[in-house]
C-alpha cells in the first residue's frame, strides 16, 4: 500500500505527475525516445520547456513581456548567491525569519554588505515580525514567504521602494498572491513544483538593469534569459515534471482552488492540534504556515507510542526537522483532505487511548 507521504521535500506529488511521468520515462508521446534520453535542443524539449514557463506565467499572473521564467540547477541554495552575484552591488537587507533566511544572508556576506531588517531569532522563529521598515537605498530587500522548518509564513509582505525578492521554495503555488510585487522569485521544485533537482526562477526583466558586477556565466542571470534556460544541459526530466504539475493545477481549477483546498486542509490540522490535549503548537498563531505544521506532544503523552501508531497506519514523513524537534506535517498541493482526516483521526485515537 502507497504511504500517506507528509515529507517536507522532496515531497508527495499529484498521482498524474507519477503516472504521466512514468510513462515518459518509457517512452515520451509516441516519439521513440525516452524523456531521458532526448537532447535538450531538441524541437521536442523546446516545446515542454516553453509549455513550463507559459504555464508558470499563466498561473502566477504574469505578462511574458515584463517577466522571465528560468529553470535553473543547483537548488534554492544556488539562488542565495546568484541573487548576491547579480544584484547586491553595495547594501542589501534580509529578513531571517529561520534557517534558510541565515542561509541567504550568509551567502550574501560574501558580496556587500547585509542589513537585517527584522528577525524573529529571539523567539526561536516562532513568528514572523511586523512592521518592517526598510531604508529606501537597498539594493533589494529578501524575504522567505514560508518558513519551512519552523512552521510560519508571511500572509501580508512588506512593502519597499526597493526591488523585492523572494524564496519560495515551500509555499510557490499554494495560494493567491500578488507575484508582480515580487521582482524576483525563486523555488527549488521539490516542495510544490516537480521532481528534485530544479529551480524555477521567476524575473522582472527590468532587475536585469540592476547587475553591475562582472560575474561568471553560470552564475550571470542575464546570461540563463539570454540562453533561455540553456545555457547548459538543463535537468530535463524535472522540467517536464513540473510541466505535467503545473497542468495539473491547472486541471484542478487554478490556484484559487488550490489555495481554498489548502485552507482546509491547514485548519482541520491545526484545530486538532489546539483541541486535542495531547498536542500543541509550536509557533504564534497568526503566522501559520499552510503548508507546514509543526506540533509537539503534550509530556503527559508518550511520543513513542504515537510513532508506532503513526508508522502502523502508513503515516510517513512527520518527524521534525533535527533543528525544531517534535513533529511536522507538511500539506503540500498534492495532499488530499482525505490524508489529513486519517492522521486527524490517529491523533483523536492515540488521546482517547492513552
Ligand atoms: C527546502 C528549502 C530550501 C533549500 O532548497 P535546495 O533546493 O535544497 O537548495 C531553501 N529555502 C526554503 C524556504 C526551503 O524550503
Amino acid at each position: 500500500m502507497k504511504k500517506y507521504n507528509f515529507n517536507a521535500g522532496p515531497s508527495a506529488l499529484p498521482n498524474d505527475v507519477f503516472k504521466y511521468s512514468s510513462e515518459a520515462i518509457k517512452e515520451l508521446d509516441n516519439i521513440g525516445l525516452s524523456i531521458l534520453e532526448i537532447s535538450h535542443r531538441s524541437e521536442k524539449f523546446a516545446q515542454i520547456i516553453n509549455r513550463a514557463k507559459d504555464l508558470t506565467l499563466e498561473i502566477s499572473g504574469l505578462e511574458s513581456n515584463e517577466y522571465e521564467v528560468l529553470f535553473l540547477q543547483g537548488g534554492a541554495s544556488h539562488q542565495y548567491l546568484m541573487v548576491a552575484s547579480n544584484f547586491l552591488n553595495d547594501v542589501a537587507g534580509y529578513v531571517n525569519t529561520g534557517t534558510w533566511s541565515e542561509k541567504a544572508i550568509g551567502e550574501a556576506k560574501y558580496y556587500g554588505n547585509v542589513i537585517e531588517v527584522a528577525s524573529s531569532k529571539d523567539k526561536n522563529h516562532t513568528y514572523i515580525p511586523k512592521n518592517i521598515k526598510i531604508s529606501d537605498d537597498v539594493d533589494y530587500l529578501h524575504i522567505t514567504t514560508n518558513n519551512t522548518i519552523f512552521g510560519t509564513q508571511f500572509h501580508k509582505f512588506p512593502v519597499t521602494d526597493s526591488p523585492l525578492i523572494a524564496d519560495m521554495s515551500s509555499d510557490i503555488f499554494s495560494r493567491k498572491i500578488d507575484f508582480s510585487s515580487f521582482d524576483l522569485i525563486y523555488a527549488g521544485a521539490q516542495k510544490n513544483i516537480g521532481a528534485a533537482g530544479v529551480t524555477m526562477v521567476i524575473l522582472k526583466r527590468e532587475l536585469l538593469e540592476r547587475n553591475k558586477r562582472k560575474i561568471p556565466s553560470i552564475l550571470s542571470y542575464r546570461n540563463h534569459v539570454d540562453k533561455k534556460s540553456l545555457y547548459n544541459t538543463p535537468p530535463v526530466f524535472s522540467i517536464y515534471t513540473c510541466m505535467l504539475n503545473m497542468e495539473w493545477i491547472l486541471r484542478s481549477g487554478g490556484i484559487e482552488a488550490i489555495e481554498k483546498k489548502n485552507i482546509e486542509k491547514a485548519k482541520l490540522l491545526y484545530n486538532e492540534i489546539d483541541n486535542n490535549d495531547a498536542f500543541y503548537g509550536f509557533v504564534d498563531k497568526s503566522d501559520r504556515s499552510i503548508m507546514n505544521v509543526t506540533f509537539g506532544i503534550d509530556s503527559n503523552y508518550d511520543s513513542e507510542k504515537f510513532d508506532n501508531i503513526c508508522s502502523n497506519n502508513f503515516i510517513h514523513g512527520i518527524k521534525g526537522h533535527r533543528s525544531v524537534g517534535g513533529y511536522r506535517v507538511s500539506l503540500y498541493n498534492a495532499i488530499s483532505i482525505d490524508s489529513v482526516r486519517v492522521l486527524v483521526n490517529i491523533m483523536q485515537e492515540f488521546k482517547k487511548n492513552r
